[in-house]
């Protein structure tokens, strides 16, 4: 009872968090340990975590623990997903340090069935749910876009005719302006996006092939520069009922954020300075607007940022937000998973 005041007031944002497994290259010991209700249950809601001797308790709405797999994860968001079919904005982030496992529930190991991420199940989801309304009489017609925003820049990560600009030392593509407008519907899009109608798993693949590649193509680039820029995918879904003539027009979007930690003062200079500069921006604009949404303020400062003014539709109203905290159990970011707890608690 108490649980449910709690999500009322906080509107319709939920905090997720999930511990990965400790890793062959970290320390020896792991520096959190989840809490659960019982014995037998592997989801729980606190999480502690340990520094210097100094136990720091956190809850969130739930916390996975380093055993839990894509699946157990993805059954838990899987009711969040479905309302995107009946007409709801939907974002999902996953938040954190570089290493605390971002990509993995996002996007997982498409290779291995098992270690598929929160991306390709639901979409596999989606398809599913979609063929089966089609006997009520629902037809829809679903439309992606991917997209990475870098330095407070949006690259367009579907174009196939990527050219590397070598003055600017990035992949760009001539003569492509990617400006963020607000439409008369209060939906937003990106001028000179790519758009690919989709409908099968096969199609899905493919974009997150080359979605992949366009990424790694920056990274060589530009050292690391997937771990430094926000990728976000998005899905239109515009449904409409034949016999009934209903329409609905949800959105999902799944969000891997920029690695959430902070360089040392001392090393960041020009560039690498410039490009923490605009994370710290954007991750804070993020928290800032989550923030204000949670606490019903009448000022949301969607325009702080290139992510919430792109994503402004899908954070407000009656849409749906859930973040994941991602955490690494390694005790040498110990530091670095306080923060990022404490920012999630923030916005929890
Ligand atoms: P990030 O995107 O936050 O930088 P990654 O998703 O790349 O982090 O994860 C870092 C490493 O940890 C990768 O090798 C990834 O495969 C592994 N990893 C992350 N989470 C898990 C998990 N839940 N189970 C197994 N391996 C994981
Ligand atoms: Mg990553």
């Amino acid at each position: 009872k108490l649980h449910n005041t709690i999500l009322e007031l906080k509107g319709n944002i939920r905090v997720f968090c999930r511990v990965r497994p400790l890793l062959p290259d970290d320390g020896a010991a792991e520096c959190v340990s989840v809490s659960y209700p019982t014995s037998t249950e592997s989801l729980g809601r606190g999480i502690d975590l340990i520094q210097n001797g100094q136990k720091y308790p956190f809850t969130f709405d739930k916390v996975f623990n380093p055993e839990a797999s894509q699946q157990d994860v993805f059954v838990e968001i899987s009711q969040l997903v479905q309302s995107a079919l009946d007409g709801y904005k939907v974002c999902i982030f996953a938040y954190g340090q570089t290493g605390s496992g971002k990509t993995y529930t996002m996007i997982g190991r498409p290779e291995a069935p098992e270690q598929k991420g929160l991306i390709p199940r639901s979409l596999e989801q989606i398809f599913q749910s979609s063929q089966s309304l089609q006997e009520q009489g629902w037809k829809y017609k679903m439309q992606a876009s991917m997209l990475e925003i870098y330095n407070e820049t949006i690259r367009d990560l579907l174009s196939t005719n990527r050219s590397i600009d070598p003055t600017r030392g990035e992949s760009a593509v001539s003569g492509k302006q990617y400006t963020i407008k607000h439409d008369l519907n209060g939906n937003t899009y990106v001028s000179d996006l790519t758009i690919v109608d989709v409908s099968t798993m096969t199609e899905i693949s493919s974009l997150l092939r080359l979605a992949a590649q366009s990424r790694s193509v920056g990274r060589t680039q530009m050292n690391e520069q997937s771990s430094r820029s926000h990728m976000v995918f998005s899905l239109r879904i515009s449904g409409m009922n034949e016999g009934t003539e209903q329409q609905v027009q949800g959105v999902l979007n799944l969000i891997d954020l920029a690695g959430s930690e902070r360089l040392s003062k001392s090393g960041a200079t020009g560039d690498r300075l410039k490009e923490t500069q605009a994370i710290n921006k954007s991750l804070s604009c993020l928290s800032d607007v989550i923030f204000a949404l949670a606490k019903k303020e009448d000022h949301v400062p969607f325009r702080n940022s290139k992510l919430t003014y792109l994503l402004q539709p899908c954070l407000g109203g009656d849409s749906k937000t859930l973040m994941f905290v991602n955490v690494s159990p390694d005790p040498t970011s110990v530091g670095e998973s306080l923060c990022s707890l404490r920012f999630a608690a923030r916005v929890n």
